[in-house]
């Protein structure tokens, strides 16, 4: 086996910087202080290099002074729900990050866009097609940025992985296989109710499996058959689906099989096979310690990268696109043609047919300008 010696070459250039002062970095208000905000989300703009916390708003009073105080906000920074809209008169917030369960994604991004205020949203970006069209519309009419939140295409070592596959090091790629599962708990939280998430695994964790897919080929599904399957009497699974298994055809004979389930032990693996070698990740799509090693006849080579926080690089690649006028690299419509391919999943598992998908020409059809890269960077 051989190591490639840890470099960040493959990470965005604007994440590569020194910290911008703080009056030049881009403020945000985050909603929702949920687990995502509070463990991963408040962290990262403490180490951000073109972004600040500004201000939070939750419904929770206590909890939001207590974000505010610990992370070097006032009182006067934290916000309820119902007062949301006096962000209007903060010229020191630009953006909001919005992070509730995926249903209450079109609200608050309507809001903000009401208010003039660009829109850095969690995935999915909503909890349905018609409500992720309607979000692309009113930031588009507002003239505000919408980026999907979709942190595993901004960390070097998901670049390194699309460089390896799209600069021929497997040979031609033939079959993708991917893996997304972990056991819901039973508590009744929002995810496993269908008018807040919308759907089930596939829309939480599957969806990382078809992301991250359509981001390493940079080509679009032609075709695609699915089939769900909920433990029959399982109180987790009344509303939404427990597992999906789909396939789906790529230009070029590349077949890709993806499974997620919220009924399995926490796996995230993507394996990518190609006529002279095959891309392991795993794990794919944790927000640490994640594995690259690509296997040849001759060689087994791992790729170490140094470690940068995900929400961080993301953060700081829409930060960079306020301040230089950019198109996000996931803007809505990438987040919107996921939620179409997810229907399509849903439509297949209903009627046990495959679904022909429009053809999309072009590569990244969905995506914004490539991110800018440092100077080692294969691109
Ligand atoms: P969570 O349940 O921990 O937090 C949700 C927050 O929304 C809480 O603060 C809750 O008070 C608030 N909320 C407001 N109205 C609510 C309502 N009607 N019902 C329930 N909660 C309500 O969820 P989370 O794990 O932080 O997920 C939030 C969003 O972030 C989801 O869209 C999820 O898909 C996404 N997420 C993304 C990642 C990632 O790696 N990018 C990881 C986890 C979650």
């Amino acid at each position: 086996m051989t190591d490639q010696t840890p470099t960040n070459d493959s990470a965005p250039a604007e994440t590569q910087s020194v910290p911008q002062p703080a009056a030049r970095q881009v403020g945000y208000a985050v909603i929702g202080l949920g687990e995502l905000t509070l463990e991963e989300l408040l962290p990262a703009w403490a180490v951000g290099k073109r972004s600040r916390l500004a201000a939070v708003v939750s419904d929770d009073h206590d909890k939001a002074l207590r974000a505010a105080r610990a992370y070097g906000l006032t009182e006067a920074d934290a916000y309820s729900y119902d007062t949301f809209e006096e962000l209007q008169s903060r010229p020191d917030v630009q953006a909001v990050y919005i992070v509730l369960p995926n249903s209450l994604h079109r609200e608050y991004t309507e809001r903000a866009a009401r208010i003039g205020k660009h829109v850095l949203c969690e995935k999915p970006l909503a909890g349905s097609v018609e409500d992720a069209g309607a979000m692309v519309a009113a930031c588009r009419d507002a003239g505000v940025k919408l980026m999907t939140a979709y942190r595993c295409q901004y960390t070097p070592l998901h670049w390194r992985a699309r460089d390896l596959v799209q600069g021929g090091d497997l040979g031609s790629v033939k079959l993708i296989h991917s893996v997304n599962v972990q056991v819901e708990p039973a508590d009744g939280q929002w995810r496993l109710k269908r008018e807040l998430a919308g759907g089930g695994s596939l829309l939480d964790v599957g969806l990382y499996c078809l992301n991250t897919i359509r981001f390493l080929l940079g080509t679009e599904p032609t075709s695609l058959w699915a089939q769900t399957h909920s433990t029959p009497g399982d109180p987790r699974f009344g509303e939404v689906e427990e597992s999906v298994t789909w396939v789906m055809t790529f230009p070029g004979g590349v077949t890709a099989q993806c499974s997620c389930s919220y009924g399995a032990a926490h796996t995230r693996t993507l394996d990518v096979y190609g006529s002279e070698g095959r891309l392991q990740l795993d794990p794919a799509f944790d927000y640490t310690n994640l594995n690259l090693r690509v296997h040849t006849p001759e060689a087994i080579t791992e790729h170490r990268l140094k470690e940068t926080d995900q929400f961080a690089l993301e953060i700081d690649h829409f930060s960079a696109c306020i301040q230089e006028g950019r198109e996000p690299f996931t803007p809505g419509e990438e987040g919107l043609q996921d939620q179409r391919l997810m229907d399509a999943i849903y439509r297949s598992a209903r009627t046990g047919q495959p679904v022909t998908l429009d053809a999309v020409p072009g590569t990244d059809a969905f995506r914004g300008p490539l991110p800018a890269r440092t100077p080692d960077a294969r691109d």
